[in-house]
């Protein structure tokens, strides 16, 4: 599943090819792509619109169009391919963009089906799942102290259950929480109540400059992901412990394990990640 780096590399290369362009048709081979409106409605809309800005929050990429808001969300398997001329729909695509005076072809392509199409007013947009997200990391406010204050918030949960539910911090999944929590050292079933201060610190510097390595890398492509020119990003090549079970620890060497975390598969060192006591009858989740 694309997590936030692969959908900033994507809001990023959608800007670099359709910002400034007007929409001139769409065409929807999986018209149940958009959820708020029919498909008929939704195309009618969209034509004609010039592409403005282009955002991201958390997992969403936002498309500011003249009279609207296109939210995306990739889901699973959700990405976009951008071709300097006419290409025809392969079984997989959803949408095709094509933009006025020239032959250039925007498609969605989304083997599962679950990526989602959103088109709001400007002005409705605080009904949007995009603006009900917690802290963005790459935006200029996840600063240590709203971190803090948002771990502050919720004693008794988990961390990596925190860093995983998009309402705390948006736009980590699996992968890079893993990946962030062995940097900065630290088990992902303690409790917020027991970090400590350098700990947290760790953490949000962790976060931080993991993600804009993997966006420097063009993400991490396990599966499907592809930037807009069919690109792999190379980011797994990076890692240091999804999916490296029983490989040594980059900080000691130790063997890498595997635990389940609130049903996640989890990997860590137990070494270098120590994990926390638990009291009689405490619940791992
Ligand atoms: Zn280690």
């Amino acid at each position: 599943m694309p997590e936030l780096p692969e959908v900033e590399h994507i809001r990023r290369g959608l800007r670099e090819h359709i910002a400034g362009k007007t929409i001139a048709r769409v065409s929807l081979p999986f018209p149940g792509l958009v959820k708020n409106m029919d498909a008929a409605a939704f195309i009618e809309k969209i034509c004609e619109q010039k592409v403005g800005v282009l955002r991201r929050r958390g997992k969403y990429i936002l498309v500011y169009l003249d009279q609207y808001l296109l939210e995306i969300h990739l889901r699973m398997t959700g990405t976009f391919l951008f071709y300097p001329g006419v290409v025809e729909p392969g079984p997989h695509t959803r949408a095709v963009f094509t933009f006025q005076g020239s032959d250039e072809t925007l498609h969605f392509q989304d083997i599962r089906k679950f990526g989602t199409f959103r088109l709001w007013e400007h002005g409705e947009t605080e009904v949007s799942p995009a603006f009900c997200l917690g802290l963005d990391p790459l935006e200029d406010d996840f600063c240590f102290s709203r971190f803090a204050e948002r771990l502050q918030a919720k004693p008794h949960t988990r961390l990596k259950s925190f860093l995983l539910d998009q309402k705390n911090i948006a736009g980590l999944g699996n992968i890079y929480v893993d990946e962030a929590l062995h940097r900065a050292r630290i088990h992902p079933s303690r409790l917020l109540k027991t970090l400590s201060e350098l700990e947290k610190r760790a953490l949000h510097v962790s976060i931080v400059a993991l993600l804009q390595e993997s966006i420097q890398w063009g993400g991490t492509s396990f599966s499907d992901y592809r930037g807009l020119q069919g690109q792999r990003g190379v980011f797994q090549e990076h890692l240091k412990v999804y999916q490296k079970e029983k490989e040594p620890c980059s900080h000691c060497g130790h063997p890498l394990a595997r635990i389940v975390h609130a049903g996640r598969g989890t990997y860590l060192c137990l070494r270098c990640q120590e994990p926390p006591l638990l009291s009689p009858g405490s619940i791992q989740s």
